[in-house]
């Protein structure tokens, strides 16, 4: 391997330069180098070499010493004759894998997406003073149910009592999982942040990565004595009986939404929803469309011809319903007003007639027709006749 080149002149900075300077010079740099990137047969010396004046200069300490004792300030073993760790036959597996804790983060290992991680925890715009968020409140998940109510109640609405599972915050922590607020510590070991720094030694030199801390599992508090009712867990699982109500008019499928009944929340935050899906079966009588209602009722052949008052059925209770002489069949009257009464609007009611021939008549009735039969075509009756062939 060539001389070991001045860390300063490596990164193309001054020796005044800023940690900002510096920081932005071994991006550039580390972006252009990387063997991922840069196929050139000496890119990953190069790549190396960079990473090793970063950590040398990024690190204030090494680099007081950089700067007052050379490379012998920053790496023992130089001056030894064994000059750089990695002209001498590579990286040290051992060394790798045998660092404390390796595992606990997020990097997975080389070669298997080990370089990504490397990668971008240093090119993770700010990485360095991000925190973990696993401290952060989080809303609990959804809760999906399905519920089955009948015709009328959803024409109408009601209100349902429905028993449901929850997590409430426990009533002697309120959350915090401390059997005492004085309990709940700030982590000595990330300092609340959460996340604590770890050198991991690389073939590129080591390098500073960012893990969740492991005392407090990015928490970044700790709890001394945990809370004797909830057993630490901050929430209590109740069964709640709850009034959903049903709006008027809703239909098949619709869901309804119940705030905070859903999973509990994370670290305080709040519990999920529960949405509960309505569904509603047919009727036999009435039919749903949109907000209007269809029903079909019988009607004889001499209300048809003659006209008639009929009482028909309505979601809304029975109506009187006139028809006029000489009504045909299937033919459809409007009920305005009469169907559902939602939020989206009042529907209609639509009443189709089904003229009902009589099957059997009775040997009056048999005399009274034949008679009927004689009189004038003119006759109202004379459509009827029509109908009867
Ligand atoms: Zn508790
Ligand atoms: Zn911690």
């Amino acid at each position: 391997m060539a001389e070991k080149r001045d860390y300063y002149e490596v990164l193309g900075v001054d020796r005044s330069a800023d940690a900002k300077a510096i920081k932005k010079a071994y991006r550039k740099l580390a972006m252009k180098y990387h063997p991922d990137v840069n196929k050139e047969p000496d890119a990953e010396d190069k790549f190396k070499e960079i990473n090793e004046a970063y950590e040398v200069l990024s690190d204030e300490e090494k680099r007081s010493a950089y700067d007052r004792f050379g490379f012998a300030g920053v790496d023992p073993s130089y001056g030894g004759g064994q000059g750089n760790p990695f002209a001498q036959g590579g990286f040290d597996f051992n060394d790798l894998f045998g660092q404390g804790g390796f595992s606990s983060g997020g990097y997975s290992g080389f070669g298997s997406g080990g370089f990504d991680d490397i990668f971008s925890s240093f090119f993770s715009g700010g990485g360095r003073s991000q925190t973990y968020q696993n401290n952060r409140p989080m809303q609990g998940e959804d809760r999906f149910m399905q519920m089955n109510i009948g015709f009328m109640d959803s024409v109408h609405g009601k209100t349902e009592t429905i028993s449901v599972n929850v997590d409430e915050p426990c009533p002697h922590c309120h959350g915090s999982g401390a059997e005492h607020p004085e309990d709940v510590e700030v982590c000595d070991k990330c300092h609340g942040t959460g996340t604590v720094y770890q050198n991991v030694r690389t073939m590129f030199g080591t390098m500073q990565q960012q893990v969740v801390c492991d005392k407090c599992h990015g928490k970044g508090e700790t709890i001394k004595e945990t809370c004797s009712t909830c057993k630490g867990t901050g929430y209590e699982n109740k069964t709640v009986r709850i009034d959903v109500k049903i709006p008027a008019g809703i239909r098949d499928g619709q869901r309804i939404r119940v705030a905070g009944k859903g999973e509990a929340g994370l670290n305080g935050g709040p519990n999920g929803d529960l949405y509960i899906q309505v569904h509603v079966p047919e009727d036999p009588v009435f039919k749903r469309d949109g907000d209007d209602i269809f029903v079909t009722v019988p009607i004889s052949a001499i209300d048809a011809t003659l006209g008639a008052t009929i009482e028909v059925p309505t979601v809304h209770g029975n109506v009187d319903l006139k028809i006029p002489e000489g009504t045909q069949p299937n033919q459809r009257f409007r009920l305005k007003g009469k169907g559902v009464i939602s939020r989206a609007g009042t529907g209609d009611e639509f009443v189709e007639v089904r003229v009902e021939i009589p099957k059997k008549i009775s040997k009056k009735e048999r005399e009274l027709y034949e008679q009927l039969k004689g009189t004038a075509a003119e006759s109202p009756f004379e459509k009827f006749k029509n109908v009867f062939k």
